[in-house]
Parts: structure tokens; sequence; C-alpha cells
């Protein structure tokens, strides 16, 4: 069974008005965080190892994988980011063919941080360009023009990135389709393999909130949004990108193998505060706490860290468990992981996974939403359709 690690760097150049995302702009404690993670993955690995392979789900892609996102992953020394990257493979054991991501933003990376990524090993990149549009850019507050974002993802490929992914940002007021799909062809002609196109949400206690909360419908209205949704999956679609997940899509052979173990119910490790991560039956996190991390981890003992991981401790200074998950709720996740994919609820996996057909557990649901025309079946999947796609959520709370 891969292994794979989620590394949360805690760390922005300014706060995104629409972000809820746990970082921090004060940069003060970037060499005591850095330092504190090596330390969890030291703890770590020996605990994983002995873990990894219980998750019953089979992997898609068998491979490793490790993703640093964040916060932004390229706002610190890339010497921080490259030794925790050294820390973790050694660590964990990460196999040498393994799928290791970077999320950047064009804002802080540069030629010399993108030359150690490589030299380190990343040999995946994420960047978070959200439009090519500077206007559309000026209301998200994004750091960057379109010739920054331009310039960035130019830099990103001749320093040797060949797996190359861009988000966009859609549901923004002032976008417009056509921007789009200018945007998207702009990024294929970058050599961008895999697009994330996110619609603007509006999360409570971000400061869009408090502007949009009210007059977002008036400002998008939801048909034009869902328009812009649909209209941008058709047009990747004939650009040859696959949506094999509601935000994402790739050119064959560029799915993100990490984020399709999420999808796959895999167990994930989790690394930095404000990181979550899946072991076992647990579900647990690190709270959205920079000091209370990073004196947890300079404390804490193996044993404990073991004991931890195992289910057996109650919640720490940094540490805590979400969710200890019965067999029914691991059944639960799998239509709220796998509707969010084209490929659907996978009916033979399931039966294999928990030893009973899926429409027994689950049967009422499914016929309610297929009746409403919002779930296909088709073969041995259950899938949404072009109507389930827009009432996603509402289908995944029917089986919830
Ligand atoms: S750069 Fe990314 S993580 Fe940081 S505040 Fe902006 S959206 Fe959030």
């Amino acid at each position: 069974m891969a292994r794979h690690i989620y590394v949360h760097n805690p760390f922005c150049a300014r706060k995104c008005p629409y972000c809820d995302f746990y970082s921090v702009t004060d940069a003060s404690l970037t060499k005591a965080f850095y330092k504190a993670a090596i330390r969890e993955t030291e703890l770590a690995g020996p605990v994983i190892s002995g873990t990894a392979g219980t998750n019953p789900v089979a992997d898609i892609d068998n491979r490793d994988t490790v993703y640093f996102g964040g916060g932004t992953p390229s706002v610190p020394d890339s010497r921080f980011v490259c030794s925790l990257l050294d820390s973790v493979v050694k660590a964990f054991g990460v196999a040498s063919d393994a799928e290791i991501t970077i999320e950047v933003n064009p804002s802080s990376v540069s030629e010399e941080k993108l030359a150690d990524y490589v030299q380190a090993g990343f040999n995946r990149i994420s960047a978070g360009v959200q439009s090519l549009d500077d206007k559309v850019l000026k209301t998200l507050g994004r750091l960057h023009d379109s010739k920054g974002a331009v310039d960035a993802l130019e830099k990103i490929r001749k320093a040797g990135f060949e797996n190359i992914s861009a988000d966009l940002m859609t549901g923004v007021p002032g976008e417009t389709p056509e921007g789009i799909r200018r945007d998207i062809d702009v990024f294929r002609d970058l050599g961008v393999k895999h697009i994330s196109t996110y619609s603007l949400m509006l999360e409570e206690g971000t400061s869009f909130f408090d502007r949009y909360g009210k007059t977002i419908e008036e400002l998008v209205p939801p048909e034009i949004e869902r328009e812009m949704y649909h209209g941008t999956r058709e047009y990747l679609q004939e650009l040859g990108y696959e949506t094999y997940e509601i935000s994402n899509s790739a050119l064959p052979g560029y799915r993100s193998i990490h984020n399709s173990s999420y999808w796959n119910s895999c167990e994930y490790f989790a690394v930095g505060a404000g990181s979550h991560g899946y072991i076992g039956d647990v579900r647990y996190g690190h709270k959205d706490d920079l000091s209370a991390y990073i004196d947890e981890m300079n404390k804490i003992t193996p044993e404990e860290y073991k004991a931890f991981l195992e289910g057996n401790m109650k919640d720490m200074k940094s540490l805590y468990v979400e969710e200890i998950l019965t067999r029914e709720d691991k059944m639960r996740e799998v239509p709220f992981l796998r509707l969010r994919t084209s490929e659907g609820i996978l009916l033979d996996e399931f039966r294999k996974m928990f030893g009973v057909e899926f429409e027994d557990v689950f049967g009422q649901a499914v016929k309610r939403n297929i009746g409403n025309g919002l779930l296909e079946r088709k073969e041995r999947t259950l899938r949404l359709t072009r109507s389930g796609l827009d009432l996603a959520n509402k289908v995944i709370e029917d089986f919830l």
C-alpha cells in the first residue's frame, strides 16, 4: 500500500480576502516551525510504516505521494522546505517513483527557489494563478498580476517541471466565461497539464463574506455561475482535459494521485500546524495554532506520539482526534468522497470493502436520487448526472 503524506506550510505573504485555510503572515516562527515539522516526521515515520496497509481500499495508482500545501510553501526560504522534504522522504521511506507536489504562488516563486525544488525531488507543481484577468486578480486581492502569473509558469517549465497544475477561480464578480476560456488557452499553451477550477465560496469569518455575503447572488447570479462551471468543464473537455473530479481536470496521465487518494478513502499522514490526517480508524488534526504546534513537537515523546496515532491518547496541546470511524461511518464516507469523482461509486469495490451490496445499505437514497434525475447507474457504478453536479451537496447529504 502506498504512503500518502500531506505537509501544511502555514505561511503566506498576505491573507487573501476569501481564504479560510490556516496561515499566518508573521514569518518570525518560520525556522522554529520547520525544525518542529522535521521532528514530527521523525516521530511519525516509524509509526506510519507499521500502519500503512490497514486501509481496505485499493489505490488507483499504487505510488507514494507527498504533497506540500498551505499556506504558501513558496513563501519561506526554499532551504527550509527542501530540508523538510528530505526528512519526510527518509522518515517515511518514500519510494523513488513517488509523486511529490509543491504548491507555489506566482508572487513568491523565483528561478532559484524552483531550481532548489527540482534538486530536492519535487516533481509536480501546483501554481495558485486563479485568473489571468488583472481586474479579477485585483478583486481576489492577489499579489500577482496576469503578467506575473505567465512569467511564473514560464519559469516553472524552464526549471524542468513537466507535471504542472494551475488553479482557476470561477464565479468571481466581474469574471466572464470568455475570459475563463482565454485563461485556459494560455494555460494549455504554457504546458499546464492539470487545471483545478474552484467556484468562489464565501466562507464565514473571511473579509469577502462581510463584503459580498449579501450581494453575491446579485453580482454573480447562480445560473450564471453554473453556466460558467459547465461551460468551463465542457471547454476543458474539448481541449482534452478529463474532468475526473468536480473541481479537477487533467490531460491523460496527469491526474493528481495524491488528491485521488483522499477520494479513495486511503490513509494519509499529516505534518504541520493546521494539517489533517487519517490513519487506521482515526481522523485527526493539528490545531490552527503555530506556537502550540512548535511547543508540542519539541516536547512530545515517541511513545506519546505513537499512542495518539493509534487512537489511545486524549487531545493534546496541538494534536486532536476529529473522529474515530466505525464501519458504518466508513460506509457513509464512500458516497461522500466518491460522488465527487467522474467514475462515481464503484459498487464492486464497495462490496469488496464491506462485504455487503451498496444498495442493501443505501437503497432508499439511491432510488430517490435516480428518480429525481440526480444520479445515474452505469453498469456497476453510480454517479452524478449533469443536474446532480449542480446539487452535489444535496445528493451527498442524502447518504449521510
Ligand atoms: S495565498 Fe493561498 S493559502 Fe495564502 S491566504 Fe491566499 S488563498 Fe489562502
